[in-house]
């Protein structure tokens, strides 16, 4: 490619609010043959909400959700923020919190009132030795309904599930249908629940899922598709999504989402328009035929 083409097709993407930080990006785009995508705050907002809490016998829900807000004030995962909003939306006092710990990937641990406080994915829950069972049928039927499902436990007894719910961005649907109109494969990447992963990846007509991946292993899972099926590209907002954006043939940071995505990128999207991730593709398609 002479870089005066190169110059004028990272100029018209940019009047887009495609931002190429790499030249060579715009090269590599066209042999990309995966689109791998993070799901919170890339397909989806990245605001969940509470949508729902069932306590077990001998739990009070407003003692629990008081109790589980005051930890999670300590957070900043975007979960937090949803339990915190609900509490406060309630007027629930939050109490101060002893000896916070987030586990990242799994929850978080502190102490509220002299409990002892855990909250997060079943996975911790099964790592402290406690069984989330009890709370299956209802965990099972909101993660299907796309949900994500957290458990909490107070002082060692599993005490109730919490169902967060994040809506898919208004643009997602037509972006993944632009991408397989130019035959690639969209594949989901997520720290999430694999039920609720799946549930949402259905509704998006999402080719392949990569579930509960820890979020130092998001760029393991980019290595492993890079294997399987050539290029790939990958997309994602978040601190855990720069190893993979530095791994993939070309790195999709949002220009909402993180410093350090953004820094790790080679392209950054001004807006959280993922379709722009199409169009980038097709001007780069375009780009290399004018010059071959
Ligand atoms: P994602 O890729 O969806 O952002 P993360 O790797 O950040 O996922 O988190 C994975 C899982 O760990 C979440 O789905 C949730 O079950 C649990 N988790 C993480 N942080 C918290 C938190 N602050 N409170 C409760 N659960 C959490
Ligand atoms: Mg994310």
């Amino acid at each position: 490619a002479t870089p005066t083409s190169i110059m004028v097709g990272t100029g018209r993407a940019a009047q887009l609010g495609i931002l190429f930080r790499q030249g060579e990006a715009l090269q590599t785009l066209m042999d990309v043959r995966v689109v791998a995508v993070d799901k919170t705050g890339t397909l989806t907002r990245g605001y969940p909400e509470l949508a729902d809490l069932t306590v077990a016998k001998g739990f009070d829900r407003d003692q629990v959700l008081a109790l589980v807000a005051a930890a999670e004030s300590r957070s900043e995962h975007p979960i937090a923020r949803a339990i915190v909003a609900a509490a406060e939306k309630q007027k629930l006092p939050i109490a101060s919190v002893q000896n916070f710990e987030s586990l990242t990937g799994l929850g978080l641990r502190a102490q509220v009132d002299a409990r002892q406080i855990l909250v997060g994915s079943d996975r911790l829950m099964m790592q402290h030795k406690l069984d989330p069972a009890v709370f299956s049928t209802i965990a099972s039927k909101l993660a299907d309904e796309g949900k994500t499902p957290l458990y909490v436990a107070i002082d060692d007894k599993l005490a109730a599930v919490i169902t967060v719910a994040d809506s898919i961005r208004e643009t997602t649907p037509e972006a993944i249908a632009a991408l397989h109109e130019q035959g690639l494969k969209v594949v989901m990447v997520s720290g999430d629940n694999q039920r609720t992963a799946q549930a949402i990846a259905r509704q998006l007509n999402i080719d392949e899922v990569v579930a509960e991946v820890m979020p130092d292993a998001k760029a393991d899972t980019v290595r492993r598709l890079q294997q399987t099926y050539g290029p790939v590209a990958f997309v994602g907002d978040g601190i855990n999504d720069a190893p993979a954006l530095a791994v993939a043939d070309v790195g999709i940071a949002i220009g909402s989402g993180t410093d350090i995505a953004m820094e790790s990128a080679d392209v950054v999207l001004m807006s959280g328009d993922l379709t722009h991730v199409s169009q980038a593709i097709a001007m780069s398609r375009a780009t290399m035929r004018n010059i071959r």
